[in-house]
């Protein structure tokens, strides 16, 4: 039996990897984070300070994979684990520089494509309902208005000893969006077929919610 694939693409800060994770969690699916694997390759590109042309072929020698450890996404540079590595706002912006450049697209294509291959997924990213999985039985576009992402990551940040201003989260927010949106490779847009999940009015359980009932209405769907 062909294997349940569900594509959720959406603008940064938009709660996609929290809401996905949850609505796997519910219905017993594995979830993916592919931006994790867009900022291991920045991490290994500005790690060994590689200039652009000769991204292509450095590529070549980074193994990149991600496992699963419990049913948790852990994300792998050789055997080095790298998935809090990955989380901090310099490799936020490399990541999406990089991702722009169609070898380090290339280079993680395969990968997600296996992966949804070989199990029921929740795959979160910018291309995947457009690119990597144009067949996924169920695909949503997540969003929320970028102020609002931006007071929600402000909230998340607020614990930690240094914060940036509310204005420069929200700077860093509109700047990604226009990169992810206006580059030429596979840039973020809402595939055709996908539904619109706006959660800029809706509490984190709703949007959960929301995207349960959006996943069992497509895939109710699909099997008949
Ligand atoms: O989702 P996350 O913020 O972790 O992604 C980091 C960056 O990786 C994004 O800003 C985007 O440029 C890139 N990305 C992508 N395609 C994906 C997932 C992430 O281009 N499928």
């Amino acid at each position: 039996m062909k294997n349940i694939n569900v594509a959720i693409d959406g603008p940064a800060g938009a709660g996609k990897s929290t809401v996905a994770r949850r609505a796997a969690s519910i219905l017993g699916y594995i979830y993916v984070d592919t931006g994790a694997l867009y900022r291991a390759a920045a991490l290994f590109i500005t790690e060994r300070d590689i200039p652009g042309s000769d991204v292509e072929n450095a590529l070549n020698e980074a193994d990149i994979s991600l496992r699963f450890i419990d049913g948790v996404q852990r994300v792998f540079l050789g055997e080095r684990d790298v998935s809090e590595l990955i989380r901090t706002p310099e490799i936020s912006m490399a990541a999406s520089k990089y991702s722009a450049m169609p070898p380090v697209r290339e280079k993680l294509f395969g990968l997600q494509k296996q992966i949804a291959a070989e199990n029921n997924v929740i795959m979160d990213g910018r291309d995947i309902g457009t690119v990597v999985l144009p067949d996924a039985q169920v695909k949503v576009f997540l969003t929320a208005s970028p102020e609002e992402r931006a007071r929600r990551r402000y909230k998340e940040l607020s614990e930690k000893p240094e914060c940036p201003a509310y204005e420069e989260i929200l700077a860093d927010i509109i700047q990604r969006d226009d990169q992810d949106m206006n580059r030429e490779t596979a840039p973020l847009k809402m595939a055709e077929d996908a539904v619109l999940l706006d959660s800029s009015e809706l509490d984190l359980d709703e949007t959960v919610e929301e995207l349960v009932r959006i996943i069992k209405a497509g895939t109710d769907r699909s099997a008949e």
